[in-house]
């Protein structure tokens, strides 16, 4: 009994606020999973499956609850008509991936009906999504031949790419990138290439880093760009830092080093502390584009593939992250609140103005 009590308490917290969570088990295949749906206002949970060898089931539902929050705000912020989900398998992917898993997997997600639809994430791939699918339909980011939408990446990359153009029209009273000096963290990976290439084309000064050295060598001769070492990237006198690679890069540590006027880039969770490390960036005089609302171009491209739209579509919507982007702006100068609040705000006002049109009686209900 008393290990379920935190999990409603967590619930029923401010901080969460979730509808459901699902925990599913299978002996059989070794599957232990946890689906967390935190709101459904705007239609149904969207949000990927991510496969981790977690130390703790403590740590999977933090994780599991945190990242399906952050799919409500980023569905909502794009404009779209989905909730935010996600579900976390527990356990090392190298080892317990296999066919049984992600179909018992699908299974449970079958079984909410709808509620929640799957996609890939962090330890998931294409081929686990296709097993998936031998079992539901609620599952999204299925290859091109399967009739999905394929890589987002792409997609992701250019909503950053159109997000840094905001900014630096916020910034410097236009949005003409020309000689505009931009770090990008994580360039050799699947959405910092992509952004380094339309960055290039559109005349950016690129400094360049990345953990995978021989791929950053490749990127940075396609790209015109100097490649730097990872850690030194942060005391770089650029107008720009793009993090690209993992959440979280803004710290005590980083963030007094940093002498860019602008953060634009396409990672999770980029701040440390929401709270206080955007109201330091506020502050120093450091304009912030939050994450959830520059990198929505991913979800898009996958919402395009369940309501159908092709990829045209996906584009023209991922570059409306510019607009949004300036509208949030020009929230958080109007309040004098932090840009990460400014969205926040226009976030939740989006999911409750919505819902309150749900009070409009239809014909049809007794
Ligand atoms: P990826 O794994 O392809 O790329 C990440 C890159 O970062 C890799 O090349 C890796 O070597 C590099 N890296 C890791 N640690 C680093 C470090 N300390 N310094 C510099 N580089 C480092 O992942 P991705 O799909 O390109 O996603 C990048 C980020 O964007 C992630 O935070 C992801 O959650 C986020 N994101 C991706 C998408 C998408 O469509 N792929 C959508 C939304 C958000």
């Amino acid at each position: 009994m008393s290990t379920i009590k935190p999990i409603f308490e967590l619930l029923d917290s401010k901080e969460y606020q979730h509808e459901q969570v699902v925990f599913c088990h299978d002996k059989n295949s070794g599957l232990k999973a946890i689906i967390a749906i935190h709101n459904t206002h705007l239609g149904p949970a969207l949000g990927g499956c991510r496969m981790y060898d977690y130390k703790s089931e403590e740590d999977a539902i933090t994780d599991v609850l945190r990242l399906s929050k952050g799919m409500t705000y980023k569905a909502a912020m794009a404009g779209l008509n989905l909730g935010g989900g996600k579900s976390v398998i527990i356990g090392d992917p190298k080892k317990l991936a296999s066919e049984a898993l992600f179909r018992a997997f699908g299974r449970f997600v079958n079984s909410l009906g709808g509620r929640y639809i799957t996609a890939e994430d962090v330890g998931t791939k294409v081929t686990y999504m296709e097993w998936i699918l031998q079992e539901t339909r609620y599952v999204t980011g299925i290859p091109v031949y399967l009739g999905g939408s394929g890589d987002p990446s792409p997609v992701t990359a250019h909503g950053a790419f159109v997000g840094i153009k905001a900014a630096v029209k916020k910034v410097k009273g236009n949005d003409d990138l020309n000689g505009i000096k931009v770090a990008v963290e994580g360039a050799a990976g699947n959405v910092g290439s992509h952004l380094c290439g339309e960055l290039d084309k559109a005349g950016a000064k690129l400094f360049v880093s990345d953990i995978n050295n021989e791929a950053l060598q490749d990127v940075a001769s396609q790209c015109n760009a100097k490649t730097v070492e990872t850690n030194k990237l942060y005391d770089l006198d650029v107008d720009v830092y793009a993090p690209c690679a993992l959440g979280a890069t803004i710290n005590d540590k980083t963030l007094p080093r940093l002498k860019c006027t602008i953060i634009a880039g396409a990672a999770n969770n980029q701040l440390e502390n929401e709270v206080k490390h955007s109201e330091e960036l506020k502050k120093r005089g450091i304009l912030y584009a939050p994450d959830y609302v520059i990198n929505a171009g991913g979800l898009i491209n996958v919402y395009s593939e369940i309501r159908g739209g092709g990829k045209d579509h996906a584009i023209d919507k991922t570059e409306n992250i510019y607009n949004t982007l300036l509208k949030v702006f020009a929230l958080a100068d109007k309040e004098n609140i932090t840009t990460s609040e400014a969205a926040k705000r226009m976030a939740d006002k989006r999911i409750n103005d919505v819902s309150l049109t749900r009070n409009i009686r239809q014909a049809d209900e007794s």
